[in-house]
């Protein structure tokens, strides 16, 4: 982990027990150019992941931050944190908040974060890895002996963040997407 951790917890905390109008207040002490920056980055990180999930068969769905399991929202949002206080490595694009476009990040390359152009920089390092449970740790066995690593992909924002549970950890009310 890089950077301050604390961050990363004060900016769950913020996702996980902020009202609607309080976000509101926030967001009208936010640079009406930044958010439009964000909120266009948003948007095409969600227009990203809708066509993903439409080529599997898998459904979008909006929740909460405080319904997605800790373990997979604490780590989507330390990526996110890395990606915004700059401690994050990043791809030769160089992403950065000041010129926001989607980004994308996962659970078993913590601490880097890329573009699109980019993506392929976050295949697992090797079978071994590609199989263990991001969450547990456990190396499955592989989906024949039906052992396999569910793909979760949650979006906060801008970010695309990719992680993979075995099957006791995969959160069984999010689906696989
Ligand atoms: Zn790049
Ligand atoms: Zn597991």
């Amino acid at each position: 982990m890089t950077g301050d951790p604390r961050a990363t917890l004060a900016l769950d905390d913020l996702l996980v027990t902020t009202s609607t109008a309080t976000a509101s207040a926030l967001r009208a002490q936010v640079p009406a150019h930044l958010l439009d920056q964000a909120d266009a980055a948003a948007g095409d990180a969600r227009t990203l992941l809708g066509r993903v999930a439409e080529a599997m068969g898998k459904p979008l769905r909006d929740l909460h931050p405080a319904a997605v399991d800790g373990w997979l929202r604490l780590s989507a949002v330390d990526a996110l944190r890395g990606f915004l206080d700059g401690s994050c490595r990043v791809c030769l694009h160089n992403p950065t908040p000041r010129r926001y476009e989607p980004i994308f990040a996962c659970a078993w390359w913590p601490g880097l974060a890329v573009y699109q152009h980019c993506i392929t920089l976050l295949r697992a390092p090797n079978q071994v890895a590609d199989a263990t449970c991001d969450r547990c740790g456990r190396v499955c066995a592989g989906p024949a002996t039906g052992d396999g690593i569910h793909p979760l992909t949650l979006q906060l924002g801008a970010l695309t963040f990719n992680a993979g549970a075995c099957l006791d950890c995969r959160p069984h009310d999010m689906g696989q997407l």
